[in-house]
This record gives C-alpha cells, structure tokens and sequence, in this order.
C-alpha cells in the first residue's frame, strides 16, 4: 500500500480561505481579533515559531504583536506582565511561548492567563472544560489533528485509537477529543510496556512523543491512519518527525507528512480561537458568528 498523504498545507491553506471571509464579517460586526505572544528570552526554535504565527496573523490582517521579554525577567515581572494583557481590551488572545526559563514556573504563568483570553487553551478551566466533554477552547494542535481527520472523512466511531506520548498540549487533549468522537483509545507513555502491541492496534495511531522516527512501519496496522505530531531538528538542520515516514507509508491508508502536515494545522487552529475568543469577549458575544469545525 502506499498511503495518500495528508496535507496539512493545502487543508490550512483551504481553512485560511474560509478564516479571510470570516475576518471580514467580523469587521462589519466591529470585531477585531488581535493577539499578544509572550517570548521570554532567544531560543532559536521559539522564535521561529512566534515569528510564524505573527506572519499569519498579519497577513490575514489581524492585530498581533510579539511581546519580548529577556530571559532573566523574574516570575513576579512575567505575572505583571500578564495581568496587563490581562486587562487591556484591546488584546483579545494571549499565548505564552513555551519554555520558559528554569527560574519561571510554567503553569503558575499559564494559570494567571484569563481563560476567555487562554487561546492555546492550556489554562486549567478550558482543559476542565474538555475533561467534562464541554470543550471550550481546544488546544491548537489536537484541535487541527480532528479537523485533518474530519476532512479524510474517518469514522471514529467505535475505532481503535491509540495516541503515543502523553503531555498536556498534545497527548491528553486530542485522546479526549478521540474519545468523544467516539473511539476507543489507549494513551501510551514511556514506561508503556510493549508499544508495538499497542500501535499495532491502532486504525487512527496519533504519535506526539518527540523522538525522531520512533515508530516504524513494522509498528502499524495495514491501513491505520497515521498522524505524526513529533517535530525533530536533526544534525543536517532537516525536520524529521517521530514515524518513519518511508517503513509507515508502505502499510498506512493516510499519512501526515513532516514538516508539512500537523504543523500548519496548528498555527491555522490559534486563528479560529483567537477569531473565537474575540467574538464572546464582544459586547454581543454573538455565539451564531462562532467558527465551528
Ligand atoms: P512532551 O515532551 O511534553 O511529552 C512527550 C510524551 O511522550 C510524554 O508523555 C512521554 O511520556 C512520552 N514518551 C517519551 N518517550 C516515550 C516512549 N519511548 N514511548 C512512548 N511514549 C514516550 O512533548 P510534547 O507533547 O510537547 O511534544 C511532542 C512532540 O510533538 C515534540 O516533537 C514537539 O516538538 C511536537 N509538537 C508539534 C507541534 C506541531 O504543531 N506539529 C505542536 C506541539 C508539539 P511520560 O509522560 O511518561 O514522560
């Protein structure tokens, strides 16, 4: 078999369409989305990643600024600084680019973000929310992952699901969306006994482990699909992701390229939750003008 490659550019690409006309619907409604990035201190990757999302906010025409703050700022500034965004109403969305330094508490800083403006939705009330089967705002990346897997048109109901890697922004909000789409998933970590047994289970295997080409074709199901989440620098500069794309393409029905698929997903997801996050912080808070997907 050779797996169709599911392309996370061409499907942003087509969403981005859809978010234009909803940009200027919300403009006739006088809302104007806007974001606030928080980058503390010059990791490389961070600042590749903010500068990416700040491009696609400008060139949807939206509001967006990177807030830089250096790598020695204290806890207590970083907490002021928030509060701040907190309270200008002109910022719609926050999003604190992670790491952050050692002295910094990471979840003490995503704690302090209004959840009405949390537009990663790593704040405690909106991982609740989708706890209880409520979600509100849905975090980027999972969020994108349902949408690619809506487009291929694959029923989840009743589906073996195994998800790989376990973390809060990844792994344990798309397994609660996977569950709530109706399938039966497996979250594996890494002190999971036997992963082949598990992977090889999986009809959707969603991979999010950060460790170059982990999983081999050997690992997967004949005709799984397979969403490879992992972002790996390798020596030679080039970008691999945690599945061998070659070995898994051989036995998968549909494949997500790295780079090229999760990623432009979840960069096109901030805009929904931040268009979203601007509507109910609107005056009419118009839930009718919601992007739904
Ligand atoms: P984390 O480091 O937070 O979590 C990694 C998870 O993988 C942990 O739950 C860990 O288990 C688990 N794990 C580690 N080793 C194994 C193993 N051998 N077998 C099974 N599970 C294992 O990573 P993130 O979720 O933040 O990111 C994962 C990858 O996805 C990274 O490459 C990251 O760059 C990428 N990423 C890509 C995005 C995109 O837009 N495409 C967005 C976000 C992340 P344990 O819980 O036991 O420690």
């Amino acid at each position: 078999m050779n797996a169709t490659l599911i392309d996370g550019k061409e499907l942003s690409a087509r969403i981005t369409e859809q978010l234009k006309t909803k940009v200027s619907e919300l403009q006739a409604h006088g809302i104007a989305p806007s974001l606030s990035v928080v980058l503390v201190g010059d990791d490389a990757a961070s600042q590749v990643y903010v500068k990416n999302k700040d491009k696609k906010f400008k060139d949807l025409g939206l509001a967006s600024e990177i807030v830089r703050l250096p790598k020695d700022i204290t806890e207590a500034e970083l907490l002021q600084k928030i509060q701040a965004l907190n309270e200008d109403p002109k910022v719609k969305g926050i999003l604190v680019q992670l790491p952050l330094p050692s002295q910094i508490e990471a979840d003490k800083v995503i704690q302090a973000i209004d959840p009405r403006k949390d537009v990663d939705g790593f704040h405690e009330q909106n991982a609740g929310a989708l706890m209880n089967g409520q979600p509100r705002v849905v975090p980027c990346t999972p969020l994108g992952i349902m949408y690619m897997l809506q487009d291929q048109g694959v029923n989840l109901r009743g589906a073996e699901a195994v998800v790989v890697g376990a973390s809060n922004i990844v792994g344990k909000p798309i397994a609660l969306l996977l569950q709530k789409a109706g399938a039966t998933v497996t979250i594996c970590n890494s002190k999971t006994r036997n992963l082949k047994a598990h992977t090889q289970r999986a009809d959707v295997l969603v991979v999010a482990v950060g460790k170059p080409e982990m999983i081999k074709g050997d690992m997967i199901k004949a005709g799984a699909v397979v969403i490879d989440v992992g972002i790996n620098r390798m020596a030679d500069g080039k970008l691999k992701g945690d599945v061998e794309f070659e070995s898994a393409r051989q036995v998968a029905k549909a494949i997500t390229p790295v780079p090229g698929g999760v990623g432009p997903m979840t960069i096109a997801m901030l805009v929904v939750n931040t268009i979203n996050a601007s509507i109910l912080q609107s005056p009419e808070a118009d839930t009718s003008l919601l992007l739904k997907f």
